[in-house]
């Protein structure tokens, strides 16, 4: 058996797609465009990447880019206020805070200063709150995006083991609360499971969110399972054995090209929703 391949890069196209039609609704109601500032802290290559490739994302859908760049010595305080600022301009619907920040930053703090109806990003307490009470809010990026991808492939949840592997505040707790929400019985591993190898065979759904290549190995697979992999590590690899894993699973996410393009166009969506709510 060989897996079906769930393919981010074209589902999130097609939410750029009606992505673009909404900012340039929105622009031609409001006068102006939906605007989404990108805070980076310090000179991290990867993250610098990221935020640029954002930036650029935002560009192609018709939405406003606000660049806001400070050097890696820059105090909590100062981030704090420069968060606090962006959180009460008129002209910015969306903030994204690059993370992780330098080790020195309270990011929490950092976090926590942006407008709960400008976390497009998700990362705010107040939105993993509304996320966790099932009440309306920004969903982190990767596991919202992660749950649409499942949709568009129209992926049952209901009564179905999911394993999520890695308990992190952005992505894998939320993945495993958005999972519950649609009635899945989650199950989370992290640094201190014991036996992640029998806990992982009796998944239907498997999202792996950790970080380390390869870790979830394909012959752990429960043939036809839901296999999707969040982990990005250097060289194009993810968390899961990809070939060997594809030979047993039902479907699969691709690395690249599986969740990080959902990331990115949940985020512009997002972004164009908190322009939506200030009309
Ligand atoms: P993180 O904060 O470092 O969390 C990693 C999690 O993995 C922790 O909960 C940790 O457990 C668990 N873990 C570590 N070693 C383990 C092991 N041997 N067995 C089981 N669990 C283990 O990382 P993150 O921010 O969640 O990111 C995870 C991965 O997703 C990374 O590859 C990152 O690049 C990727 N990512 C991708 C996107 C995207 O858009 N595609 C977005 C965000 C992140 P403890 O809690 O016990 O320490």
């Amino acid at each position: 058996m060989s897996a079906r391949v769930l393919d981010g890069t074209a589902v999130a196209r097609s939410l750029l797609a009606r992505t673009a039609e909404r900012a340039g609704a929105f622009t031609a109601a409001a006068g102006r465009t939906p605007t989404l500032a990108t805070v980076l802290v310090g000179d991290d290559p990867a993250s610098r990447t990221y935020v640029k490739m954002k930036r650029n994302r935002c560009a192609a859908v018709g939405i406003g880019s606000r660049a806001v760049e400070l050097p890696a010595e820059t105090t909590t305080e100062r981030l704090v206020a420069e968060i606090t600022a962006l959180s009460t301009d008129p002209d910015v619907d969306g903030i994204l805070l690059q993370h992780p920040v330098p080790a020195h930053i309270d990011e929490r703090a950092a976090f926590e200063a942006i407008a709960p109806g400008k976390d497009v990003d998700g990362v705010t307490m107040h939105s993993f709150a509304a996320m966790a009470f099932g009440e309306p809010g920004f969903h982190s990026c990767t596991p919202g995006g992660i749950l649409r991808l499942l949709d568009a492939y129209d992926i049952p949840l209901a009564g179905r083991r999911a394993v999520v592997v890695g308990r992190s505040p952005i992505l894998g707790k939320p993945v495993g609360m958005l999972l519950l929400a649609r009635d899945a019985t989650v199950t989370y591993c992290h640094s201190r499971t014991a036996d992640l190898a029998a806990v992982v065979r009796e998944a239907d759904v498997v999202v792996a969110a950790v970080g380390k290549p390869e870790l979830v190995r394909g012959e752990w697979i429960k043939p036809g399972a839901v296999v999707v992999d969040a982990g990005y590590n250097p060289g194009n690899v993810g968390d899961v054995e990809y070939a060997a894993a594809a030979e047993r699973a039902g479907f699969i996410t691709p690395v690249p090209g599986g969740v990080g393009p959902m990331t990115v166009a949940l985020l512009l969506a997002q972004t164009v929703s908190a322009a939506e709510a200030t009309r």
